[in-house]
């Protein structure tokens, strides 16, 4: 039995204390946060009209048998804990200039007749081909590289690809390639551009690989968690309690005790002792485990793009605005928000809020999350990280958050979607929050931008491992929970 220390009460984190647990080992999780949970944040907002939860992270779960898989191993069901409710559509798209919406679903032959339907027959077979392409590159990465440990490109390079999956990856290729080549729609080509920024990326810049992630969507199905996704932190807490792993919020880790090349232990901030630990796994982004954690800063090799962040706006509304559970609002020039978001150095192109951004609004019908004859709007905007290089913003500047927040309304309202003048409140949250809240640096959602090659699950001490959304096999809910298993099968039973 090793004694284990797991940094940071994120999903990952949960994850991973649960599957070590179970095999027998003494863990202890340290959160700095007063809750668990981490980006999948919660927010409660009580007005005169009753009680507004809001998701302040996720808003969809993808690959449910990821979060099964993980229930099982650690001797419990899903459903136990969990209401995980179909959607359909996964997500409506309204494209720029009116004309036909489409809506996504888990049944790819009904998927590919609502392609044909909005956009003709070309584009459904376009779409086919792209799909059937999309379903290799799946096979291959969930074979290959979802779950187990890949450490570097050494390792990339020796899995043992055949043929045919190195063309369906099209290594050297762009997802925004891979779309301008498959998809003559310009419509189809926005839909495939935006699972990039899922991951975090720039399509233009994205490999061509990322085309697993829609395929991983509609072919598994997009869910939403009834009570809010939050319920999915209270349900790994509860399994984590239930088998005993300490979990202790308030505790902020300040070092990773790593003399002679091993793991000792850790220090959190205002105790006098350290915390003893044979093995830690960090849950914190891999950029502060390597600067800030270790007691000598080490480069981190693998890091290439840093992720988009995210500016958030929560919405109580009243009355009842027809939308669907998730609708993406697409704007007219889909690589000027790029231009923006990411920002070009090397074209003084500086990072800023995108003027006219793709608008992401969720509005879940569930009772637990509004008053009634309400409703509760979860507003995603896509943004450049938080700070003052060049490929950031300064969130923090003066009037910037409120400005932006009411840019984002007008330009709603410009897409048909005019919610000014039924709102009981607004929230703002900009990457600059995200950062402090949840310790991901400038914001970003998903830590390095979305390669095939993250930092290592491996860490550069023995018996240090990374959990997590910044480590392989990247961000998302299911890919920490894969994370998770990938660590805990590397450390072993304690048996
Ligand atoms: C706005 C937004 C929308 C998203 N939408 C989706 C979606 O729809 N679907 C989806 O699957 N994913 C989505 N994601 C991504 C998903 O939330 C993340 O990938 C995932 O939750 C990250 O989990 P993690 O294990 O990496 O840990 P994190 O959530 O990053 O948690 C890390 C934890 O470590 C703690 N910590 C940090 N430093 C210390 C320290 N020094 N000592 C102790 N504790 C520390 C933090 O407080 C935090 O609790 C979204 C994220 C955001 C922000």
């Amino acid at each position: 039995m090793a004694r284990i220390v797991v940094i940071g009460a994120g999903v990952g984190g949960l994850a991973a204390a649960a599957r070590l647990a179970v095999t027998g080992h003494e863990v202890t999780v340290l959160e700095r946060a007063d809750t668990v949970g981490g980006k999948l944040g919660r927010h409660r907002h009580d007005t005169p009209e009753g009680s507004w939860c809001f998701d302040t992270g996720p808003s969809l779960v993808t690959l449910p048998q990821v979060f099964h898989d993980l229930f099982e191993a650690t001797g419990a069901k899903l459903d136990e804990y969990l209401d995980l409710v179909p959607l359909d559509p996964i997500v409506r798209h309204v494209f720029p200039g009116g004309g036909p919406t489409l809506d996504s679903c888990a049944d790819p032959a009904e998927f590919t007749a609502r392609v044909g339907a909005a956009f003709g027959d070309r584009a459904a077979a376009d779409w086919q081909r792209l799909w059937r392409r999309a379903g290799r590159v799946w096979a291959a990465s969930h074979r290959d590289v979802l779950r187990r440990t890949v450490d570097s490109p050494r390792d990339l390079a020796a899995l043992a690809w055949r043929l045919g999956d190195l063309a369906a990856i099209g290594p050297g290729r762009s997802l925004r390639g891979l779309g301008r080549r498959h998809l003559s729609d310009p419509r189809l080509r926005m839909l495939l551009d935006r699972y990039a920024t899922y991951t975090g990326a720039d399509p233009r810049r994205a490999p061509a690989a990322l085309v697993a992630v829609p395929y991983a969507e509609l072919a598994y199905g997009g869910w939403y968690l009834r009570g809010g996704l939050g319920t999915l932190a209270d349900a790994l807490l509860s399994r984590c309690l239930d088998l005993g792993v300490v979990v202790r919020t308030g505790a902020t880790v300040t070092r990773i005790d790593a003399a002679g090349g091993r793991v000792h232990g850790v220090r959190v901030a205002g105790a006098a002792a350290p915390v003893p630990a044979d093995v830690v796994v960090a849950n914190v982004d891999a950029l502060t485990v390597y600067r800030d954690l270790l007691p000598t800063p080490r480069r981190l090799a693998a890091l290439t793009d840093r992720s988009l962040a995210g500016f958030v706006l929560l919405l109580g509304v009243r009355g009842d605005s027809g939308l669907a559970h998730h609708t993406v609002f697409f704007p007219r020039d889909h690589d000027a928000e790029f231009d923006a978001v990411f920002g070009d150095p090397g074209r003084g192109v500086r990072a800023r809020p995108a003027p006219d951004p793709t608008v992401f609004v969720t509005v879940a019908d569930d009772p637990a999350v509004r008053p009634a004859g309400h409703e509760a709007w979860f507003v995603l905007v896509n943004a450049a990280r938080h700070g003052t290089a060049a490929g950031a913003v300064d969130w923090r500047r003066p009037g910037l958050a409120e400005a932006y927040a009411d840019r984002i309304l007008d330009v709603l309202a410009e897409r048909g979607v005019d919610v000014r003048d039924r709102l009981v409140f607004r929230e703002i949250r900009t990457p600059a929050d995200l950062d402090a809240a949840t310790g991901a640096p400038g914001g970003a959602i998903y830590g390095t931008a979305g390669g095939l090659l993250r930092p290592a699950n491996r860490g550069p001490a023995a018996g240090l491992w990374l959990v997590g959304g910044s480590s392989h096999p990247g961000g998302g809910l299911p890919m920490v929970t894969l994370s998770a298993e990938i660590v805990a099968d590397a450390i072993g039973p304690a048996w």
